[in-house]
């Protein structure tokens, strides 16, 4: 048998993308994975198992990435049994310790077994591109088999920095927290944020009550692991997240900016000329009733609510979203997962019903990009995601920020504070008054102020993306990488 170690020069370079089985990190990765395959640099997109079904019910995903004659799927099991849930937060997690405990030795065999990630044109694997919090797992596996290792990390610079800080915020005294009315004390021990990050603007997961958290250890372990990597890729710009960039590559000094990703795969598709109409990569099937709905209302006259591929509510803060909407007077554009609210099902009040077929919209799963592009809406209301975020911003359309969990807690601290491009909820009970006041807010009394910060935004990520800006340059200096590494 052919070993992978084996290999000989001068085949093409392959990529193997390895993504967390989750909508918005595989979002993110195939954006950069379809952006090679137009560079003609070969990929091999490693799903689980899971994912590739609900992928394989996708027929307009599979038609165009099937256009791309050097690009694989290939599939990796996740290790849980067939029937265990992975949808929601706490499934997305056990899925991550179920991966990183069972995937090791197969993602090696494959790597050593000559061809089973590869084709005929280019058979060996040149690259791994990893997603980061697989980071510890692939640096092992690149220095076993001596493959160069790039971490994607699909959250925004400014978390990925905050984890880096954790020790020395430890060291400084300034964590844990030290209970529910410690959430506005000033966290100083982050180089660029010494005045604006707050016990409540933590990432979730640094958000502890107990120094030795081990969740938190391993999520700090994992971060430096990236400093070991060939490089790092960021799904950020420059001009969003300048500062703190420059800290990180004191740390990771290849760190490579290319985002927002979306936006510069759709200006390199329109380029070529290509279709970027059904540019969706989503592993949930897309209700585009909304988008006919959305053609009959007024100019930015909707707000959209969406909170992510993960967030699970409970049935009280749905209604007090709900009672809010509705009480704003705003028409509404909203995302209602099947599995977003947790308890019993229980009677809908019949004024949220009449007022939601009056002026609203509900489905499962949106084409969220057409959507916030549409000229009917004019607000989002988000869970900070780091997708949702970028999405937003090149889509010029502000936010308002209810943050869950994660990279979610300090995206919508920057967007409220330092961005200015929307409001943060974050702080504030979830409750109909406060719903109702800030998409009032949103939508009229301050819409004059936040279109003005949310198109120089936009303004400035188009300016990055395109020729000679600066995620554009990174992409092609990041190929020209990915073409040298296997020499
Ligand atoms: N998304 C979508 N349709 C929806 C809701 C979300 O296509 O109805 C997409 C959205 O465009 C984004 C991704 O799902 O690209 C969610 O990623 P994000 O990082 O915002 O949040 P996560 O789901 O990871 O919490």
């Amino acid at each position: 048998m052919e070993h992978q170690t084996d290999r000989k020069p001068n085949f093409p370079p392959r990529v193997l993308f390895f993504p967390l089985p989750a909508q918005g990190h595989i979002n993110a990765m195939l954006h950069l994975a379809e952006l090679l395959a137009m560079a003609d640099i070969d990929v091999t997109f490693l799903n689980t198992d899971h994912v590739q079904g609900q992928l394989q019910q996708r027929a307009h995903i599979q038609a165009k990435y099937a256009a791309y004659s050097g690009f694989l799927f290939r599939t990796i099991p996740d290790g849980l049994p067939k029937d265990e849930p992975r949808s929601g937060e706490q499934s997305i997690l056990r899925v991550l310790n179920s991966m990183l405990k069972t995937t090791k030795p197969i993602l090696k065999d494959m790597l050593l077994s000559g061809g089973v990630l590869g084709s005929d044109r280019s058979p060996y694997v040149t690259c791994i591109m990893a997603d980061g919090i697989f980071g510890s797992l692939a640096n092992e596996i690149g220095d076993e088999l001596n493959i160069p290792v790039i971490h994607f990390r699909t959250i925004s610079a400014c978390c990925f920095w905050i984890y880096f800080a954790i020790p020395d915020i430890i060291k400084a005294g300034e964590l844990p927290i030290r209970g529910d009315e410690d959430m506005d004390r000033i966290i100083t021990r982050v180089p660029g944020m010494e005045a604006i990050l707050r016990c409540r603007d933590l990432p979730s997961f640094a958000q502890i009550r107990d120094v030795e958290d081990p969740q938190l250890h391993r999520i700090v372990e994992v971060t430096r692991q990236s400093a070991r990597a060939h490089a790092l890729i960021l799904n950020t710009f420059e001009d969003l997240e300048g500062p703190i960039l420059n800290h990180i590559r004191t740390q990771c000094p290849k760190t490579y900016t290319i985002g927002p990703l979306h936006a510069l795969l759709k200006h390199k598709l329109t380029k070529r000329l290509l279709s970027t109409t059904r540019s969706s990569k989503s592993i949930f099937e897309e209700d585009r009733s909304c988008i006919a709905w959305l053609d009959s209302q007024p100019l930015k006259s909707v707000i959209y609510i969406s909170f992510g591929s993960l967030t699970v509510m409970t049935r009280d803060t749905l209604m007090e979203f709900w009672h809010g909407l509705v009480n704003s007077n705003k028409r509404f554009l909203w995302v209602m997962r099947e599995d977003m609210v947790t308890g019993e099902d229980s009677e809908i009040p019949p004024e949220l019903v009449a007022a939601t077929k009056e002026r609203g919209c509900l489905v499962g799963w949106a084409p969220q990009e057409e959507v916030l592009a549409h000229p009917s809406v004019g607000g989002f209301l988000t869970h900070s995601g780091w997708n949702s975020t970028l999405e937003s911003i090149v889509a010029e359309v502000p936010m308002i920020c209810w943050p869950n969990a994660i990279d979610q807690t300090i995206n919508s601290r920057y967007v409220g504070e330092v961005w200015k491009v929307g409001m943060d909820m974050k702080g504030h009970k979830c409750d109909r008054e406060i719903v109702a006041k800030m998409v009032n807010d949103l939508m009229v009394e301050k819409r004059e102020e936040f279109q003005r910060c949310t198109a120089e935004m936009a303004r400035l990520a188009k300016i990055s993306i395109d020729e000679g800006g600066s995620s554009y340059c990174n992409l092609d200096q990041l190929i020209e990488d990915l073409r040298s590494v296997q020499q």
